[in-house]
Protein backbone atom coordinates (compact mmCIF):
# COMPACT_ATOMS: atom_id res chain seq x y z
CA UNK A 1 0.00 0.00 0.00
CA UNK A 2 2.56 2.30 1.11
CA UNK A 3 4.79 2.16 -2.43
CA UNK A 4 1.69 3.76 -3.93
CA UNK A 5 2.51 7.22 -2.26
CA UNK A 6 5.67 8.38 -3.22
CA UNK A 7 8.64 8.81 -0.26
CA UNK A 8 6.40 6.75 1.90
CA UNK A 9 7.19 3.15 3.17
CA UNK A 10 10.80 3.78 4.38
CA UNK A 11 10.96 5.14 7.79
CA UNK A 12 14.47 4.40 8.89
CA UNK A 13 14.80 1.95 11.70
CA UNK A 14 15.63 4.57 14.66
CA UNK A 15 11.66 5.72 13.53
CA UNK A 16 10.17 2.32 13.43
CA UNK A 17 11.37 1.80 16.86
CA UNK A 18 11.35 5.33 19.22
CA UNK A 19 11.47 4.71 22.22
CA UNK A 20 8.73 5.83 24.40
CA UNK A 21 10.79 9.08 26.52
CA UNK A 22 11.91 10.36 23.00
CA UNK A 23 7.70 10.53 22.17
CA UNK A 24 6.98 14.00 21.81
CA UNK A 25 3.60 14.44 19.47
CA UNK A 26 3.06 18.23 18.86
CA UNK A 27 -1.05 18.34 18.84
CA UNK A 28 -2.35 19.17 15.48
CA UNK A 29 -5.83 20.26 16.20
CA UNK A 30 -6.26 23.76 15.89
CA UNK A 31 -9.26 25.59 17.82
CA UNK A 32 -9.85 28.94 19.38
CA UNK A 33 -9.04 29.37 23.36
CA UNK A 34 -10.34 31.54 25.50
CA UNK A 35 -8.14 34.78 26.39
CA UNK A 36 -8.11 34.32 30.73
CA UNK A 37 -5.96 36.10 32.93
CA UNK A 38 -7.03 35.49 36.43
CA UNK A 39 -10.27 33.27 38.19
CA UNK A 40 -13.79 34.19 37.19
CA UNK A 41 -14.18 34.74 41.26
CA UNK A 42 -12.18 35.17 44.17
CA UNK A 43 -10.39 31.90 44.92
CA UNK A 44 -9.49 30.26 47.89
CA UNK A 45 -6.95 27.11 47.71
CA UNK A 46 -7.43 24.13 49.66
CA UNK A 47 -4.62 22.41 48.75
CA UNK A 48 -0.90 23.93 49.36
CA UNK A 49 2.27 23.18 50.15
CA UNK A 50 3.89 26.38 51.63
CA UNK A 51 5.76 24.36 54.88
CA UNK A 52 9.28 23.31 54.82
CA UNK A 53 9.13 19.58 55.30
CA UNK A 54 8.61 18.80 51.56
CA UNK A 55 11.27 21.27 50.55
CA UNK A 56 14.63 19.00 49.56
CA UNK A 57 16.77 21.64 51.43
CA UNK A 58 14.30 21.92 54.69
CA UNK A 59 13.81 25.44 53.32
CA UNK A 60 10.77 27.32 53.09
CA UNK A 61 8.69 25.98 49.80
CA UNK A 62 7.24 29.88 49.77
CA UNK A 63 10.33 31.41 50.17
CA UNK A 64 9.58 35.36 49.72
CA UNK A 65 5.79 35.39 50.87
CA UNK A 66 5.41 38.84 49.43
CA UNK A 67 6.28 37.56 46.60
CA UNK A 68 3.42 34.92 46.64
CA UNK A 69 1.35 37.30 47.49
CA UNK A 70 1.52 39.40 45.10
CA UNK A 71 1.19 36.02 42.70
CA UNK A 72 -2.11 35.36 44.62
CA UNK A 73 -3.29 39.23 43.81
CA UNK A 74 -2.50 39.16 40.03
CA UNK A 75 -4.43 35.59 39.88
CA UNK A 76 -7.30 36.07 42.30
CA UNK A 77 -6.68 33.94 45.36
CA UNK A 78 -7.83 35.50 48.29
CA UNK A 79 -6.56 32.90 50.51
CA UNK A 80 -4.36 29.76 50.79
CA UNK A 81 -4.53 26.35 52.56
CA UNK A 82 -0.88 25.54 54.15
CA UNK A 83 -1.06 21.71 54.17
CA UNK A 84 2.42 21.69 55.84
CA UNK A 85 2.03 22.59 59.13
CA UNK A 86 3.75 20.03 60.97
CA UNK A 87 3.59 20.16 64.71
CA UNK A 88 5.49 21.70 67.43
CA UNK A 89 8.10 24.61 66.67
CA UNK A 90 7.35 23.74 63.05
CA UNK A 91 3.61 24.16 63.15
CA UNK A 92 4.22 27.64 65.63
CA UNK A 93 6.94 28.77 62.80
CA UNK A 94 4.53 28.25 59.92
CA UNK A 95 1.52 30.02 61.61
CA UNK A 96 4.14 32.94 62.27
CA UNK A 97 5.50 33.73 59.04
CA UNK A 98 1.96 33.16 57.09
CA UNK A 99 -1.74 32.89 59.21
CA UNK A 100 -0.17 35.42 61.65
CA UNK A 101 1.85 37.93 59.12
CA UNK A 102 -1.25 37.40 57.01
CA UNK A 103 -4.60 37.36 58.51
CA UNK A 104 -6.54 35.87 55.85
CA UNK A 105 -4.78 34.92 53.71
CA UNK A 106 -3.53 31.82 54.68
CA UNK A 107 -4.44 28.88 56.93
CA UNK A 108 -2.12 26.30 58.22
CA UNK A 109 -2.71 22.72 59.19
CA UNK A 110 -0.96 20.57 61.08
CA UNK A 111 -0.06 17.11 61.22
CA UNK A 112 0.04 14.50 63.81
CA UNK A 113 3.24 12.97 64.51
CA UNK A 114 3.02 9.20 63.85
CA UNK A 115 5.73 8.38 65.94
CA UNK A 116 3.23 8.21 69.10
CA UNK A 117 1.52 4.99 67.95
CA UNK A 118 5.23 3.69 68.72
CA UNK A 119 4.73 4.80 72.82
CA UNK A 120 2.15 4.41 75.33
CA UNK A 121 -1.17 5.25 74.74
CA UNK A 122 -1.55 6.86 71.44
CA UNK A 123 -4.68 7.68 71.20
CA UNK A 124 -4.68 9.73 74.20
CA UNK A 125 -0.83 11.41 73.21
CA UNK A 126 -2.49 12.23 69.58
CA UNK A 127 -5.46 13.91 71.07
CA UNK A 128 -3.81 16.23 73.28
CA UNK A 129 -1.61 17.10 70.64
CA UNK A 130 -4.15 18.01 68.51
CA UNK A 131 -5.40 20.25 71.10
CA UNK A 132 -2.06 21.83 71.79
CA UNK A 133 -2.11 22.46 67.43
CA UNK A 134 -5.42 24.27 68.21
CA UNK A 135 -3.80 26.31 70.67
CA UNK A 136 -0.75 27.29 68.39
CA UNK A 137 -3.70 28.19 65.90
CA UNK A 138 -4.19 25.20 63.19
CA UNK A 139 -7.24 25.47 61.28
CA UNK A 140 -7.22 22.29 60.06
CA UNK A 141 -5.50 18.05 60.08
CA UNK A 142 -3.80 16.66 57.40
CA UNK A 143 -3.53 13.02 57.17
CA UNK A 144 -1.08 12.32 54.14
CA UNK A 145 -1.12 9.04 52.60
CA UNK A 146 1.86 7.63 54.37
CA UNK A 147 -1.12 6.89 56.91
CA UNK A 148 -1.74 3.02 55.56
CA UNK A 149 1.49 2.79 53.29
CA UNK A 150 4.20 3.37 55.79
CA UNK A 151 3.26 4.23 58.78
CA UNK A 152 3.78 1.32 61.71
CA UNK A 153 2.90 1.19 65.11
CA UNK A 154 5.18 -0.43 68.21
CA UNK A 155 4.92 -4.23 67.59
CA UNK A 156 6.06 -2.98 63.70
CA UNK A 157 2.19 -3.46 62.44
CA UNK A 158 1.38 -1.15 59.91
CA UNK A 159 -1.32 1.46 60.62
CA UNK A 160 -4.27 1.76 58.22
CA UNK A 161 -6.63 4.75 58.08
CA UNK A 162 -9.07 2.91 59.83
CA UNK A 163 -7.21 1.71 62.93
CA UNK A 164 -9.33 1.32 65.83
CA UNK A 165 -6.28 3.38 67.89
CA UNK A 166 -7.20 6.18 65.48
CA UNK A 167 -10.98 6.67 65.73
CA UNK A 168 -11.17 8.56 68.89
CA UNK A 169 -8.17 11.10 66.90
CA UNK A 170 -10.73 11.73 64.08
CA UNK A 171 -13.43 11.97 66.15
CA UNK A 172 -11.63 14.34 68.38
CA UNK A 173 -10.50 16.64 65.60
CA UNK A 174 -14.07 17.50 64.59
CA UNK A 175 -14.80 18.15 68.39
CA UNK A 176 -12.08 20.72 68.36
CA UNK A 177 -13.23 22.31 64.66
CA UNK A 178 -10.55 21.19 62.87
CA UNK A 179 -11.60 19.51 59.57
CA UNK A 180 -9.50 16.81 58.14
CA UNK A 181 -8.02 16.74 54.61
CA UNK A 182 -7.15 13.04 54.11
CA UNK A 183 -5.04 11.62 51.43
CA UNK A 184 -5.55 7.72 51.34
CA UNK A 185 -3.82 5.93 48.27
CA UNK A 186 -4.42 8.22 45.02
CA UNK A 187 -3.82 7.68 42.13
CA UNK A 188 -5.16 3.97 41.59
CA UNK A 189 -2.74 3.88 38.48
CA UNK A 190 -0.07 3.51 41.45
CA UNK A 191 -1.56 0.44 42.60
CA UNK A 192 -1.93 -0.82 39.07
CA UNK A 193 0.81 -3.49 37.87
CA UNK A 194 3.94 -1.45 36.71
CA UNK A 195 4.00 -2.59 32.30
CA UNK A 196 3.22 -1.13 29.24
CA UNK A 197 -0.52 -0.52 30.17
CA UNK A 198 -0.12 1.38 33.34
CA UNK A 199 -1.29 4.82 32.09
CA UNK A 200 0.91 7.01 34.79
CA UNK A 201 4.06 4.75 33.17
CA UNK A 202 5.66 8.18 32.34
CA UNK A 203 5.57 9.40 36.24
CA UNK A 204 6.88 5.79 37.42
CA UNK A 205 9.16 5.68 35.53
CA UNK A 206 10.65 9.39 36.41
CA UNK A 207 9.60 8.12 39.85
CA UNK A 208 9.53 4.47 41.08
CA UNK A 209 9.38 4.64 44.60
CA UNK A 210 5.54 6.06 43.95
CA UNK A 211 4.79 2.34 43.05
CA UNK A 212 2.50 0.84 45.66
CA UNK A 213 1.51 -2.30 43.74
CA UNK A 214 3.69 -4.90 45.42
CA UNK A 215 2.57 -7.43 48.05
CA UNK A 216 3.91 -5.39 50.49
CA UNK A 217 1.28 -2.89 50.68
CA UNK A 218 -2.58 -3.25 51.10
CA UNK A 219 -4.22 -2.97 48.03
CA UNK A 220 -5.92 -0.02 46.61
CA UNK A 221 -9.47 -0.71 47.32
CA UNK A 222 -8.20 -1.95 51.13
CA UNK A 223 -6.71 1.47 51.70
CA UNK A 224 -10.22 2.93 49.54
CA UNK A 225 -12.90 1.27 52.11
CA UNK A 226 -10.58 2.12 55.09
CA UNK A 227 -11.16 5.56 54.02
CA UNK A 228 -15.02 5.63 53.79
CA UNK A 229 -15.16 3.57 57.26
CA UNK A 230 -13.12 6.67 58.81
CA UNK A 231 -15.44 8.78 57.53
CA UNK A 232 -18.48 6.97 58.43
CA UNK A 233 -17.19 6.49 61.89
CA UNK A 234 -16.71 10.50 62.37
CA UNK A 235 -20.09 11.73 61.27
CA UNK A 236 -18.93 14.96 63.03
CA UNK A 237 -15.85 15.50 61.84
CA UNK A 238 -15.37 17.08 57.98
CA UNK A 239 -13.44 15.50 55.52
CA UNK A 240 -12.34 16.70 52.49
CA UNK A 241 -10.75 14.10 50.46
CA UNK A 242 -7.53 15.28 48.45
CA UNK A 243 -7.27 14.96 44.71
CA UNK A 244 -10.86 14.85 44.71
CA UNK A 245 -11.77 12.75 46.90
CA UNK A 246 -8.61 10.35 46.43
CA UNK A 247 -10.52 8.94 43.35
CA UNK A 248 -10.33 11.39 40.58
CA UNK A 249 -10.47 8.45 37.99
CA UNK A 250 -13.72 7.16 39.83
CA UNK A 251 -16.18 10.07 40.33
CA UNK A 252 -19.22 7.58 41.01
CA UNK A 253 -17.24 6.23 44.06
CA UNK A 254 -16.96 9.62 45.10
CA UNK A 255 -20.18 10.63 44.80
CA UNK A 256 -21.56 7.33 46.30
CA UNK A 257 -19.60 8.75 49.47
CA UNK A 258 -20.82 12.10 49.45
CA UNK A 259 -24.44 10.56 49.26
CA UNK A 260 -24.00 8.71 52.15
CA UNK A 261 -21.51 10.75 54.50
CA UNK A 262 -22.69 14.71 54.22
CA UNK A 263 -19.13 15.41 56.46
CA UNK A 264 -17.25 13.93 53.10
CA UNK A 265 -16.08 16.74 51.02
CA UNK A 266 -13.70 16.64 48.03
CA UNK A 267 -10.57 19.50 46.69
CA UNK A 268 -9.51 18.91 43.18
CA UNK A 269 -5.95 19.64 43.26
CA UNK A 270 -3.75 18.22 41.25
CA UNK A 271 -5.69 16.40 38.96
CA UNK A 272 -7.19 18.35 36.07
CA UNK A 273 -5.52 15.24 33.93
CA UNK A 274 -8.26 12.88 35.31
CA UNK A 275 -11.09 15.35 35.67
CA UNK A 276 -9.96 16.83 32.04
CA UNK A 277 -10.85 13.42 30.19
CA UNK A 278 -14.40 13.40 31.77
CA UNK A 279 -15.42 17.21 31.95
CA UNK A 280 -18.97 16.79 31.96
CA UNK A 281 -19.44 13.78 34.23
CA UNK A 282 -16.86 16.27 36.31
CA UNK A 283 -19.93 18.86 36.30
CA UNK A 284 -22.63 16.47 36.97
CA UNK A 285 -20.76 15.61 40.17
CA UNK A 286 -20.46 19.20 41.20
CA UNK A 287 -24.38 19.58 40.17
CA UNK A 288 -25.13 17.18 42.64
CA UNK A 289 -23.23 17.79 45.33
CA UNK A 290 -22.74 21.93 44.84
CA UNK A 291 -21.62 22.22 48.02
CA UNK A 292 -18.90 19.60 48.36
CA UNK A 293 -16.16 20.17 45.76
CA UNK A 294 -13.47 22.60 46.72
CA UNK A 295 -11.18 24.03 44.43
CA UNK A 296 -7.37 23.41 45.06
CA UNK A 297 -4.16 23.42 43.06
CA UNK A 298 -1.64 21.49 44.46
CA UNK A 299 1.06 23.81 42.67
CA UNK A 300 3.82 24.67 44.81
CA UNK A 301 5.41 27.08 44.12
CA UNK A 302 1.76 28.64 43.10
CA UNK A 303 2.59 28.89 39.17
CA UNK A 304 0.22 31.34 37.65
CA UNK A 305 0.04 29.48 34.18
CA UNK A 306 -0.99 26.49 36.43
CA UNK A 307 -3.73 28.95 38.54
CA UNK A 308 -4.50 29.78 34.66
CA UNK A 309 -5.18 26.46 33.50
CA UNK A 310 -6.90 25.42 36.29
CA UNK A 311 -9.67 28.35 35.06
CA UNK A 312 -9.49 27.49 31.88
CA UNK A 313 -11.00 23.69 33.47
CA UNK A 314 -13.37 24.88 35.19
CA UNK A 315 -15.14 28.34 33.87
CA UNK A 316 -14.52 27.57 30.18
CA UNK A 317 -15.77 24.62 27.19
CA UNK A 318 -12.30 25.18 25.83
CA UNK A 319 -11.03 21.68 24.40
CA UNK A 320 -8.03 19.86 23.72
CA UNK A 321 -5.44 21.84 25.98
CA UNK A 322 -2.68 21.14 28.22
CA UNK A 323 -3.22 20.12 31.85
CA UNK A 324 0.78 20.91 32.51
CA UNK A 325 1.67 24.24 31.51
CA UNK A 326 5.18 24.14 30.30
CA UNK A 327 6.19 20.46 30.20
CA UNK A 328 7.07 18.98 26.86
CA UNK A 329 5.90 15.29 27.85
CA UNK A 330 2.79 15.77 30.08
CA UNK A 331 3.81 14.45 33.79
CA UNK A 332 1.28 12.44 34.30
CA UNK A 333 0.53 10.81 30.97
CA UNK A 334 -0.18 11.77 27.19
CA UNK A 335 -2.98 13.58 26.58
CA UNK A 336 -5.28 16.63 26.64
CA UNK A 337 -8.26 17.39 28.63
CA UNK A 338 -11.33 19.83 28.10
CA UNK A 339 -13.04 22.30 30.07
CA UNK A 340 -16.09 21.75 32.40
CA UNK A 341 -17.93 25.42 31.96
CA UNK A 342 -19.40 25.46 35.25
CA UNK A 343 -22.34 27.91 36.07
CA UNK A 344 -21.74 30.66 37.86
CA UNK A 345 -23.14 29.40 41.00
CA UNK A 346 -21.18 26.42 40.80
CA UNK A 347 -17.89 28.28 40.36
CA UNK A 348 -19.14 30.52 43.48
CA UNK A 349 -19.45 27.33 45.85
CA UNK A 350 -16.87 25.64 44.35
CA UNK A 351 -13.75 28.45 43.94
CA UNK A 352 -14.97 30.08 47.80
CA UNK A 353 -17.90 29.72 49.28
CA UNK A 354 -17.87 25.58 50.44
CA UNK A 355 -13.74 26.70 51.59
CA UNK A 356 -15.27 29.93 53.39
CA UNK A 357 -17.92 27.34 55.10
CA UNK A 358 -15.51 24.95 56.31
CA UNK A 359 -13.23 26.44 57.18
CA UNK A 360 -15.11 28.94 59.36
CA UNK A 361 -14.03 31.74 57.15
CA UNK A 362 -15.55 35.17 57.63
CA UNK A 363 -17.41 35.94 54.25
ZN1 LIG B 1 -0.50 17.98 48.02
Amino acid sequence: MSDLIPGAGTPDRRFATLPLAEYAPIRSIRRPLTPIDRLAVPAIDVHNHLGRWLHDEGGWMAYDVGALIDTMDRRAISAIVNLDGRWGSDLDDNIARLDAAHPDRFLTFCHLDWSRLQGARPTETLIADLHRAVDQGARGLKVWKDLGLAVTDAGGGRVLPDDPRLTEVFIAAGELGLPILIHTADPVAFFTPLDRHNERIDELQEMPSWWFGGPEHPTFDRLMDALSDVVRRAPGTTFIGAHVGCAAEDLDWVSALMDECPNFNADIGGRLGELGRQPRRFARLVARHPDRILFGTDSFPLDEDTVLTYARFLETDDECFDYAAGCEIPPQGRWDISGAALPAAHLRAVYADNARRILDMPA
